[in-house]
């Protein structure tokens, strides 16, 4: 990581979210805006979202709306399973996927593989309320790494599968490739599940057939589910979902039985709307080869 925090003049945040759009963000306070080993990293405050922090100029985590995004891409898996215990996270350096994960006491091991060690620093120094002593639990296991490289070698087997990156732009490129989601395929156990970040398909649809495209040569079941977060605009996001289990058709009864087990508050995430996030409109399930 590079030189000192330099806080720019407030003012607005342009995030280009495809050629012709964009969405601003005001700037009350810039509590940093450098370049880490690896990308663009600024931190700054907004009045409606709170404190966000960027990547590159695009939005990754924002205070006030980030527990959509992590509840769905934690409970969702981890429930469906219904017997999780060893989860790994690509990616995630703000801490907050890591934090909902260790909220299920049958979770006893959490490996996290982060390419930017600046980010892991700068969410601790000012995004603390979003991991939320994560970083000081001792089933986590961070690793400063790139994510691809760790896929390839490790020899460890996971029930889920969580790939909280940036989008396939920078570093976080190589998170969208076949190669990538094969030896993820490999990495997990026999009825182990994958979840990716996979954008917002109206402005980013690409991205997730291509996904979908290497899970259903991978997986028995390939699909994905929806959510919408204020801030990653342009519609409803969509996780992908690969696995070679059933656990996608746990009934509500199922799910509503090891939700209240895990004693989890949530303030988006219910067995009602797990399953109904599978439902796809036709402009996304035709993404879907
Ligand atoms: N919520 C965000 C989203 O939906 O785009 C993701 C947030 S999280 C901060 C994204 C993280 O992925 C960043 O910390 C970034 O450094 C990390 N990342 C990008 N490429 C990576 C790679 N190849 N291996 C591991 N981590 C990577």
């Amino acid at each position: 990581m590079t030189d000192t925090p330099q806080p720019k003049t407030p003012g607005w945040t342009i995030e280009k979210l495809h050629a012709d759009h964009a969405q601003a963000l005001r700037e009350t306070i810039v509590h940093y805006d450098s370049q880490t080993d690896h990308q663009r990293l600024r931190v700054f405050e907004n009045p409606t979202f709170g404190r966000i922090l960027t990547l590159d100029d695009v939005v990754q985590v924002t205070e006030r709306d980030n527990f959509i995004y992590h509840e769905m891409l934690t409970h969702v898996p981890i429930l469906a399973h219904g017997a999780a215990r060893r989860v790994l996270i690509i990616g995630g350096g703000d801490g907050g996927m890591a934090k909902e994960v260790l909220k299920h006491d049958s979770v006893s091991h959490v490996t996290m593989v982060e390419i930017d060690a600046g980010v892991v620093d700068f969410s601790k120094a000012y995004l603390l309320g979003i991991s939320d002593g994560a970083f000081d639990d001792p089933r986590l296991d961070l690793q400063i790494a790139d994510g691809a490289i760790f896929m390839r070698d490790t020899t460890d087997r996971f029930d889920v599968i969580i790939v909280d990156s940036t989008d396939p732009a920078g570093p976080g490129e190589v998170l969208f490739t076949e190669g990538f989601y094969g030896h993820a395929a490999r990495a997990l156990t026999e009825d182990g599940i994958i979840v990716t970040q996979n954008g917002v398909p109206f402005l980013q649809g690409d991205e997730l057939t291509g996904t979908m495209r290497a899970f259903q040569a991978l997986f028995s079941d390939a699909s994905c589910y929806l959510a919408t977060v204020p801030t990653y605009a342009g519609g409803p996001m969509a996780f992908g979902w690969g696995t070679n289990g059933t656990a996608r058709h746990a009934d509500l009864s199922t799910l509503q039985a090891r939700f209240e087990a895990s004693s989890i508050a949530t303030d988006y995430y219910t067995p009602a709307i797990h399953q109904a996030a599978f439902a796809l409109p036709p402009y996304i399930s035709r993404l879907i080869p």
